[in-house]
């Protein structure tokens, strides 16, 4: 469903990404792991073209992103293209980011009204779906401020699905949370993984990366230092680097 091939990307002269290269196939979790600053936001911001990179390939559905310009001109060529990719990678933020003016079922429903224009009754319909499905259906009405971290974060999970993306992409769903309600995130998590959906989890939980994850790969310094299946990463890791993450985050 995802695939980049080389890509870099700076900050005027800050190098970000250095050529990172990864594939997503549908039905895969991806879990992105790494120390604070080296890259993993940016990577997924690039992904679904909320920044520009300035070389390398991005391919959705094995459909390439097309540019105009080079190096730091360098920018998609054809906003149809864009808001197509960005409407099927649904992006779920640490600090959730519901419009506050909203309801709950308000917020789930706006994406697929506005962008996709599709039919009240049914948005509305599959909305609901969505929010009993992350356990929250009670709370259609409610305003995001009535309700609790994990249950906004579940919130911000069902108006992801309801674009009914070919993925999600999470940037550390689960770090503004207390760990208790941490829980009620990581359930909705894995029932999706359990899904066969296709997901690309950035995170400092290692036991949700473990968990989910077909592949984690851990990025260091805008680069990809070691990626295999969690039981390779975690119980037999090769890179030093890599070791000495592990036992900072125990
Ligand atoms: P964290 O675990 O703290 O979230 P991260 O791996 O997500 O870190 P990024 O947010 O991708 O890291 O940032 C990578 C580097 O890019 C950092 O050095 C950061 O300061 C820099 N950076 C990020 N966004 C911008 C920006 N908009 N302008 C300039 N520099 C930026
Ligand atoms: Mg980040």
């Amino acid at each position: 469903v995802i695939e980049v091939r080389d890509l870099h990307k700076a900050y005027d002269s800050l190098e970000v990404l250095k050529g990172v290269s990864l594939s997503a196939a549908r039905g895969e979790t991806l879990a992105l792991i790494g120390s604070s600053g080296s890259g993993k936001s940016t990577l997924l911001r690039c992904l679904n073209l909320l920044e520009d990179s300035q070389q390398g390939e991005i391919l959705f559905k094995g459909e390439p992103v097309r540019w105009r310009g080079t190096g730091l001109d360098r920018h998609p060529a054809d906003p149809g293209q864009v808001i197509r990719i960005r409407t099927n990678l649904s992006m779920v933020f640490q600090q959730f980011n519901l419009w506050a003016h909203m309801t709950i079922l308000q917020n789930v429903m706006e994406a697929p009204l506005t962008v996709l224009r599709r039919d009240r009754a049914e948005v509305e319909a599959a909305a609901r779906r969505y929010l009993d499905k992350v356990g929250i259906g009670d709370k259609a009405d409610a305003w995001p401020a009535q309700l609790s971290g994990g249950q906004q974060q579940r919130a911000a999970i069902a108006r992801a699905l309801a674009m009914e993306p070919e993925a999600l992409l999470f940037d550390e769903p689960t770090s503004a949370l207390d760990p208790e309600l941490e829980q009620e995130v990581v359930r909705v998590i894995k029932d999706l993984a359990a899904e066969g959906r296709t997901m690309l989890i950035v995170t400092h939980d290692m036991k949700l990366a473990a968990d989910v994850a077909s592949q984690v790969i851990f990025l260091h310094q805008g680069l990809i230092e070691e990626e295999g299946p969690p039981e390779a990463l975690f119980g037999a890791p090769k890179s030093e680097r890599l070791q000495g993450f592990l036992s900072s985050t125990r």
